[in-house]
């Protein structure tokens, strides 16, 4: 059963209660207790037995009158004290039987009436109350009468509302799917709910914004991509250009007066050099993660652990001298399905950060958890604030500027490894280490 229905289950069964109690409080202060009422007319018999025959009798005839009745009657008649019959009673009804009315007792199949008011049907008659029970009244009859109302009322209005809900509810449901799908980065989905569907307008909003976005990011990806693309060029002719200019202050190199002077030039030229293979890298960064981003398939091959982390540790920076790497490896030859080019690029660009941010240890761990494949990356540096652990993963993002700058680094070293991740269908996460510093986890279906 659908949550919308079940949210209204219990209110609408709430109203249906309360209007039943309701109704029968009204009719109840208009024209009687119905229960009553109905008890009233099933005793009927044995009222009119009571007033038309045994009440008939002459004044000292009465008793023998009842006593008749009581013979071939299966009812049971006794006379009781007037007082035990007013703790019988109902409170409401004290009045009426003290006036000498006829009291039913539905609940218990009894009815009450005094025998006389002035005693002249025997010696102390009006201290008596006549007491009959066992009375043909069906009282659970008047009860399932108010269920039976009760549950048809329910019914009528639970089916409806069964029928409008379910279909609210698909719609809803296949509109969280497709937000969910768009949430999760799949922006080419959209919500196909019917036009004559409540929810309709609010289906078209998403799809017009799921839309939007997806123009805006497919734009900014081609921008990204030109400009990287287009930037290349000038950049190598600039290299060119400087090479150029260097043989040139090379040459001149006699005719420059000062060795101070000489020198300074040469250092500027090292400088845009460096400046120039700075923003070439940059551009080499854009340029593979535009490439990622555009890269539907994967290049998968079945590649062992063990070769794994023996790639990744090929062809790292050197490490500065007094950092300490310890690798373990808890994996007996498990095949990983991957494209070995690019996860390896995410676990080296994971042990470059920790090259740059640790202070003396690196721990490099690849096991089995359960059905994943776990590579931990954990060092013992200044380890990654809880406000930027979602953060540090967005391109160009980078902590501490200063730290930064004197560490290098556009910031887009995590985004390429949480693409590459993603592309695995597998996930990557930070925490704080045992060891002190940052500690990232890639988990890879296996
Ligand atoms: P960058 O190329 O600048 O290192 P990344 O995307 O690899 O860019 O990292 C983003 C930022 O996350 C870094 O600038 C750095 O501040 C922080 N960071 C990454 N790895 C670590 C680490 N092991 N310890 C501390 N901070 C880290």
């Amino acid at each position: 059963m659908n949550r919308l229905f079940l949210r209204f289950l219990i209110p609408v069964l709430l109203s249906i209660a309360l209007a039943t109690v309701l109704v029968y409080a009204v009719i109840t202060w208009l024209f009687g207790d119905p229960i009553e009422k109905n008890a009233e007319r099933q005793a009927a018999p044995q009222i009119f037995l009571i007033e038309q025959y045994i009440d008939k009798a002459a004044t000292d005839e009465w008793l023998a009158r009842l006593n008749k009745v009581r013979e071939v009657s299966q009812v049971q008649f006794e006379l009781i004290p007037l007082a035990q019959a007013l703790e019988k009673v109902d409170r409401a009804q004290v009045k009426k039987l003290q006036s000498g009315k006829i009291v039913i007792d539905a609940a218990n199949r009894a009815l009450f009436r005094r025998v006389d008011l002035d005693g002249e049907r025997y010696i102390g008659s009006d201290e008596d109350v006549l007491y009959a029970q066992n009375l043909p009244i069906d009282y659970w009859f008047n009860i399932r009468l108010e269920i039976v109302r009760f549950v048809i009322v329910a019914f009528v209005l639970l089916i409806p509302i069964a029928f409008w809900s379910s279909a609210h509810w698909r719609d809803i449901q296949a509109l969280s799917l497709v937000t969910t799908a768009i949430g999760d980065g799949d922006l080419s989905v959209r919500a196909t709910t019917s036009s004559k569907a409540s929810i309709y307008p609010l289906a078209q909003q998403i799809n017009l914004m799921a839309a939007r976005i997806e123009q805006l990011i497919t734009a900014q990806k081609n921008l990204l991509h030109s400009v990287s693309h287009e930037i290349r060029t000038p950049i190598a002719r600039l290299e060119f250009a400087l090479e150029i200019l260097q043989d040139s202050a090379d040459s001149d190199a006699e005719s420059i007066n000062t060795n101070a002077e000489q020198e300074k030039r040469k250092q500027r030229i090292q400088a845009m050099q460096a400046d120039l293979s700075e923003l070439n890298t940059l551009v080499s960064e854009l340029l593979n993660m535009a490439k990622l981003e555009a890269q539907g398939q994967l290049n998968k091959v079945q590649l062992d652990v063990n070769a794994l982390v023996k790639e990744c540790l090929q062809h790292l920076p050197p490490m500065r001298a007094y950092l300490e790497l310890q690798t373990t490896l808890a994996m007996n030859d498990q095949l990983l399905q991957v494209d070995q080019r690019l996860i390896v690029r995410a676990i080296q660009n994971l042990l470059k950060n920790a090259f740059k941010y640790a202070e003396q240890r690196i721990i490099f761990s690849v096991r089995q958890d359960s059905d994943q494949c776990l590579i931990t990356v954990e060092d013992d540096g200044a380890g990654i604030p809880d406000s930027d652990k979602e953060k540090i993963f967005e391109p160009f993002y980078r902590l501490d500027r200063s730290r930064d700058r004197a560490t290098g680094g556009f910031g887009l070293g995590l985004s390429i490894v949480k693409q590459i991740v993603l592309l695995h269908g597998g996930s990557v996460t930070v925490l704080k280490s045992e060891i002190g510093g940052a500690r990232f986890d890639i988990r890879l279906p296996i």
